[in-house]
């Protein structure tokens, strides 16, 4: 339950999903605003000044990708797009624009619970937080090391940086022009494929079942996440 009324803004046009929506997050204590329009939504952005943004993409007066630059002109609130499913490319331009993560419809209420506790966590987090405990792994981004059930792991500098880059964002989708960009930022040859392979190398030393991964999840046609159970 959050202890302060949290202000969560719905920019949809489809009504049904914005009762759904209200309904959900009022049960659970949100205090909720509504647009139906790119236009309302940017105005209510500014008044209302929500704490979490629930973005749909398809919006009759403005691209809802539009919207997302024009907030992130000005805001870091975390925005979750909501994509219909099959529109992967959309979520993936919507992530690389500036989004935090996205609900693909229809979407269920444990899904729509998850990402927002996911999206509050970050906010209240301390960015300068150097240790990232994530189940029985810890990510020590100060002094650059990794543990598993108490078990220091070893890895390879690039095998690091992906994971830190993934524990920086735990519980959130990081896309895979992201992941290329943060960890091997100045090297122009990268290619999508180097991240499938140290995937699959840090899969092997962190997953109890490297096929069936608990921590380290691939989200089809836009990138990867990686997975705690609190969010
Ligand atoms: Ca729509």
């Amino acid at each position: 339950m959050p202890e302060i009324q949290t202000l969560i803004l719905i920019i949809e046009d489809e009504l049904s999903i914005r009762r759904f929506l209200r309904t959900v997050l009022k049960a659970q204590r949100f205090r909720v605003e509504e647009a139906d329009t790119a236009g309302d939504g940017l105005r209510l952005a500014v008044e209302q000044r929500p704490d979490i943004i629930l973005l749909d993409l398809g919006l009759p007066d403005m691209d809802g990708l539009e919207v997302l630059s024009r907030l992130r002109e000005w805001t870091g609130v975390p925005i979750i797009i909501l994509s219909a499913r099959g529109r992967e490319q959309d979520k993936v331009r919507g992530l690389d624009a500036g989004a935090d993560d996205y609900l693909t419809k229809p979407f269920s209420v444990a899904e729509l619970s998850a990402r927002i506790r996911v999206a509050l966590r970050h906010t209240k987090r301390n960015p300068a937080e150097g240790v990232i405990h994530c189940n029985d792994l810890v990510v020590d981004l100060i002094n650059r090391r990794v543990w598993l059930r108490d078990q220091e792991i070893h890895l390879t500098p690039i095998q690091y940086q992906l994971l830190a880059v993934l524990a920086r964002h735990a519980g959130r989708v990081v896309t895979q022009r992201q992941l290329l960009t943060e960890v091997w930022r100045e090297k122009t040859e990268a290619n999508p494929d180097y991240v499938r392979i140290y995937i699959h190398q840090l899969r092997h030393k962190l997953e109890r079942d490297p096929v069936q991964p608990r921590y380290l999840l691939t989200e089809p046609g836009v990138g990867y996440r990686l997975v705690c159970e609190d969010g």
